[in-house]
């Protein structure tokens, strides 16, 4: 009998197997494709909210947790695999001077460093840059992690350690008098002590059965990938609602679409045309630097970014941790260690009430 089955091996299927294992659990996971190739590899991997003063605060609560665990498990990971997800600190230009009041109280209640840059220090410090506003925000401590690298650390990780069970789709949930005793895949049943639900956008799919699921849609992100050479992007810059990622090899990433297209992971040349414009206009030096890709993934959308990290209501042994939307980076590490807190029984690092099944979301 396993003592605990995760559902669904993204990126929070993989840090709460973690968790749980650390915890002494004996885990399963089962992951109907290969571990960490959805929405967790699709990521830019910002360790923050795009604009953090407009998240509600049960998000900044997961997000600030997550920012300082993340040094301690990149390294822990690196050493364990021989992985390094590159968490690489460097920072958050924020090209939007209108809600710079709101954004600086922000900063101050919840102690996150933000200055405001003129335009002669963002000549400086950035001086590829096409657009400059006369006064920009800049979070220096703000890190970004490499998605793809992060999820396979972590599935190296535990691969010796937990069961890991790919390529095989959870069917159905086994519940009988009101608790769960497993789950039931193409390959017939897997009994179980406790379940935790990790499934990203397709969780709602899953929990249909049960009457009432969690309000979790898939909304699909494209994103492209420039092959630049390295020194000529310095921060993580967002500008009209678009982002650029500058990796540690030069590869620069400009994201993304917001579209309610179902599970359709295509991509379109539409978008590829929309982020190409947008990102020659915020670097102007991309359009000598070729397009080496272009990909989608399916965040798990939620009402107000919100995830559901809790207990199933009525039903005894289920629990569920999905519905990150545009954090699943920036607030994994949180939420892994709320779901294992509960389902354990230990003290929770946060209030867990706006997580709840039934918690307001608006
Ligand atoms: C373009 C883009 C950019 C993004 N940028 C950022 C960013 O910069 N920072 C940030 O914090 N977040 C970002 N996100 C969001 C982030 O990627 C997600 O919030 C996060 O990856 C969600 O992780 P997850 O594990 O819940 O979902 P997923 O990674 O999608 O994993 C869910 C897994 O469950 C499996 N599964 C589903 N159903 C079943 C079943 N029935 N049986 C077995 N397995 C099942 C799936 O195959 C999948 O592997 C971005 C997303 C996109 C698309």
């Amino acid at each position: 009998m396993n003592d605990i089955l995760v559902i669904g091996g993204g990126i929070i299927g993989l840090l709460t197997a973690r968790e749980l294992l650390h915890a002494g659990s004996t885990v399963t996971l089962i992951e109907m494709g290969e571990t960490g190739r959805e929405s967790s590899w699709a990521g830019g991997g910002i360790v923050s909210p795009l604009y953090p003063w407009r998240s509600p605060d049960s998000v900044t609560a997961l997000a600030t947790w997550s920012q300082r665990a993340y040094p301690a498990l990149a390294s822990a990971l690196r050493d364990e695999t021989g992985i390094d997800p590159e968490l690489t600190a460097n920072g958050l230009l924020i090209l939007e001077s209108e809600e710079l009041t709101e954004a600086l109280a922000w900063g101050e209640r919840h102690g996150q460093r933000i200055e405001v840059v003129d335009d002669a220090r963002l000549q400086e410090t950035e001086p590829e840059l096409g657009p400059r506003p006369p006064r920009s925000l800049l979070m220096p401590e703000i890190a970004q992690i490499r998605t793809p690298r992060l999820a396979k650390a972590a599935r190296r990780s535990l691969e010796k350690r937990i069961q890991l069970r790919e390529q095989e789709e959870v069917l159905e949930l086994l519940v009988e008098g009101g608790r769960a005793v497993g789950v039931r895949t193409a390959k017939g049943a897997v009994k179980a002590d406790r379940i935790v639900i990790c499934a990203g956008a397709w969780t709602a799919k899953l929990l249909e059965q049960l009457g009432s699921p969690p309000d979790i849609e898939p909304v699909r992100g494209q994103m492209i990938l420039f092959y630049a050479k390295p020194g000529l992007v310095h921060h993580i810059t967002l500008f009209n609602e678009r982002y650029i990622i500058p990796r540690r090899d030069g590869r620069v990433l400009l994201g993304s679409t917001l579209e309610h297209t179902g599970f359709a992971k295509t991509t379109t040349a539409e978008a590829k045309e929309e982020l190409y414009r947008a990102a020659i206009e915020l670097f102007p030096f991309l359009r000598r630097t070729p397009i080496e890709d272009h990909w989608a993934g399916l965040r798990p959308g939620s009402p107000s970014g919100i995830p559901y990290i809790g207990a199933y209501p009525d039903i005894e042994g289920l629990f569920f941790n999905a519905g990150h939307f545009r954090n699943g980076l920036a607030a994994g590490p949180a939420s892994a260690r709320l779901v294992a807190d509960l389902m354990l029984g230990r003290e929770p690092i946060v209030d867990p009430a706006p997580y709840a099944m039934n918690a307001e979301r608006s």
